[in-house]
């Protein structure tokens, strides 16, 4: 694993809590001599990750679309900013070059980008390790959705349980060494 692709969001949150656990993450990353691959903007959630990877010597790539760096959030201070044509390029570049994917709280855009790398897991696009960055409980709503789709027959147990929780980064990056991704394939039924 050489470099960790975050997912989070643009905002901050109403508790300091959530910049906090971004600037631990980040911080964890760098010490741990990882690089970051991140949303590329200034930004709440984002900018914080990407600040303290860079204090703690990463190497931090920032992927943004082309409008919303033509809005002029994207971070000025980063090792690489890649700006691409479109949303989808960016979600497929980020998946490329990340070797492992953690999602921190965020809103719409984190939940999209975390669901779609879930879904190219549990089809097998890829064989990286996801996990979430579960500060103050902040996910556990959508891990009672995920168990009720599991109850349901929609989501196999296997592909629930690919996805690593943990509230610490440094306990969510030590679960990922050594992932096996399953092998199951997604349907019940063929
Ligand atoms: P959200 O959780 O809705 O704030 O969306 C955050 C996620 O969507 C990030 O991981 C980004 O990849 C993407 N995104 C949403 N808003 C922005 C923005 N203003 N600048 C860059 N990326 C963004």
């Amino acid at each position: 694993m050489k470099r960790v692709c975050v997912f989070c969001g643009s905002n901050p949150g109403h508790e300091p809590r959530f910049l906090e656990a971004a600037t631990r993450l980040g911080a964890e990353i760098g010490s741990r001599g990882l690089g970051l691959v991140f949303g590329g903007a200034k930004l709440g959630m984002m900018g914080a990750v990407a600040d303290a990877a860079l204090s703690s010597g990463s190497e931090v790539i920032g992927v943004i679309p082309e409008d919303l760096h033509r809005k002029g959030i994207s971070h000025s201070g980063l090792t690489e900013l890649v700006v691409l044509p479109s949303m989808h390029e960016r979600k497929a570049y980020q998946a490329e070059i990340g070797d492992a994917f953690i999602a921190m709280p965020g809103g719409l855009g984190t939940l999209d980008e975390i669901a779609e790398i879930l879904t190219w897991a549990q089809l097998g696009l890829h064989l990286k390790p996801c996990g979430l960055l579960n500060v103050n409980g902040y996910f556990d709503e959508l891990l009672r959705f995920f168990d009720s789709s599991v109850g349901h027959g929609f989501l196999k147990p296997e592909h629930r349980e690919m996805l690593f929780v943990h509230p610490e980064p440094d306990q969510l990056l030590n679960a990922f060494r050594g992932y096996q991704a399953p092998t199951v394939n997604k349907w019940f039924k063929k």
